[in-house]
């Protein structure tokens, strides 16, 4: 579904991200970890096309998207959760998801504006979307409060649901754990495992190796921009490459 071949870039004369090959098959977990600085979030956006390669190919689907806009490869069927990403503020968990539906309606501003039957049919199915979407991700019961009041753990799962209304062929995350404790790191686990269950490919960049163990098929290692390791999770726990360089020099 994606391959990504000998994709380098560099800020500064440093190298983020050198010469890195990755492929993700249908129906797979496939997880990028790495120590802070490892280049796990320039290879994010270099997949996502938030920045561009120096050098390299990245094909989905068979096509080759290396020099496509991001709005562009999210057409072809990419959707993004990024590090870190905020809720809206002064809008309900639903408004939350529906905000990010209303760019692929056809019935644009000015029957929005004057409130036209076709946008109210249109509003209605981008509601029901939502409300399966909110299903999906366990969030039916909070969908009319404030999203900036739910728990963190909530608030990620409200990023998953507005990525799965995009209908993705491929669902990529940035560190959707970090920040998350405990309980809700267990939560989301259990919530990737039943997106993996309906068959979602999933690119899941994470900096714990704990947190990946029993979600991914497949774990890249990589260390300043480098892979430097790939395998199952119970093989990657074990490699000393990867215990040197999670423990540092
Ligand atoms: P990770 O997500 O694994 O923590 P990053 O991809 O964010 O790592 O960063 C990899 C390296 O690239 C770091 O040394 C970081 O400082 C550098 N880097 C990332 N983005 C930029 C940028 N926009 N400008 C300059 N340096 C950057
Ligand atoms: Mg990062």
């Amino acid at each position: 579904m994606l391959a990504v071949t000998g994709v380098s870039r560099s800020f500064g004369g440093v190298y983020a991200v050198r010469d890195v090959s990755l492929d993700v098959a249908e129906g797979e977990v496939c997880a990028v970890i790495g120590p802070n600085g490892a280049g796990k979030s320039t290879l994010f956006n270099l997949v996502t096309g938030h920045l561009a390669a120096d050098h390299g190919e990245i094909a989905f689907l068979g096509r080759r998207v290396e020099r496509l806009a991001p709005h562009r490869r999210a057409r072809l069927g990419m959707s993004i959760v990024f590090q870190g990403a905020r809720v809206f503020r002064g809008m309900t968990v639903r408004e939350n998801v529906m905000v990010g539906m209303h760019g692929r309606t056809r019935s644009g501003f000015v029957s929005a504006a004057l409130r036209l039957p076709r946008h109210r049919r249109e509003e209605r199915e981008i509601g029901r979307e939502a409300d399966a979407a909110l299903a999906r991700v366990g969030l039916t019961e909070w969908s009319g409060r404030p999203a900036d009041r739910l728990p963190i753990g909530q608030q990620r799962a409200l990023q998953l649901a507005r990525a799965l209304c995009a209908r993705p062929r491929l669902l990529l995350l940035d560190e959707p754990a970090s920040g998350l404790r405990g309980h809700e790191r267990e939560r989301l686990a259990a919530l990737v495992e039943e997106l993996r269950a309906d068959g979602l490919t999933i690119l899941l960049i994470e900096h714990d190796v704990g947190f990946v163990t029993r979600l991914a098929d497949r774990v890249v290692v990589l260390d300043l921009g480098q892979v430097i390791a790939e395998g199952p999770p119970a093989e990657i726990r074990e490699d000393p490459l990867v215990l040197a360089a999670y423990l540092g020099p």
